[in-house]
């Protein structure tokens, strides 16, 4: 599937925000929205562009697919999944973007950022309750177990990015067993468990009901 390879603090520039997307280093003074923040391509002399309605909830939505480094076909099967959940469409999507193993592993601090813990889970490194998932988007469930395979070298490299990240905190809806290096899914993520509090969701609902 194609992929974006470039430099994805572009992504943030374009969006004007912060989307931690290269891990620690998005706490740091080089964080180039914090430098910078002016879209790719734009001076900082030149005058900032009025988006349109349309513009304001598309952006809404690129903004959520480049957090979670999703794509569009992906996004929309999502969203229909969504729509198709009781409740709240907005809300039932980013739980659904929540629950993707790649995810969990960076929220657990296994990986230093999403698109980290997506190599490390293609790797093979990652199993669920026992089985080896070698897929980023395997959505975890209540109860999901995960932890590095029983193979030494996963044992070390999850230990490794663990001890890096011991002052990260987790979401509430997954409990760290740091010793064992593992990850017990307690509960689906609610609106509230979303690391990204200023999403507005319903932008993307009227965008992609059209
Ligand atoms: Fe985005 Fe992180 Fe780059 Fe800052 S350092 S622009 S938050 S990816």
């Amino acid at each position: 599937m194609a992929r974006y390879n470039g430099n994805v603090c572009r992504l943030c520039r374009r969006e004007g925000h912060k989307l931690f997307l290269k891990g620690r280093r998005c706490e740091t003074e080089k964080c180039s929205v914090d430098r910078r923040n002016v879209p790719p391509g734009s001076n900082l002399r030149s005058r900032p562009r009025r988006l349109s309605d349309y513009g304001v909830h598309l952006r809404e939505k690129q903004k959520v697919k480049r957090i979670y480094g999703v794509l569009e076909r992906q996004f929309l099967r999502y969203f229909k999944l969504a729509e198709r959940m009781k409740g709240n469409t907005g809300e039932n999507l980013l739980s659904i973007l929540e629950r993707r193993l790649d995810n969990v592993v960076d929220a657990a601090g296994f990986a230093t950022s999403r698109a980290h813990a997506r190599q490390l889970i293609n790797h093979g490194h990652f199993a669920v309750n026992g089985r080896k998932v070698d897929i980023a988007s395997y959505m975890v469930r209540a109860g999901d177990v995960v932890e590095p395979v029983t193979k030494d070298r996963s044992k070390k490299i999850v230990a490794e990015f663990l001890e890096l990240n011991n002052d990260k905190s987790v979401p509430n809806w997954i409990g760290l067993d740091r010793g064992d290096s593992k990850v017990t899914v307690n509960s689906l993520p609610k609106r509230e468990d979303v690391r990204f509090q200023d999403i507005q969701e319903q932008f993307i609902v009227e965008l992609c009901s059209k």
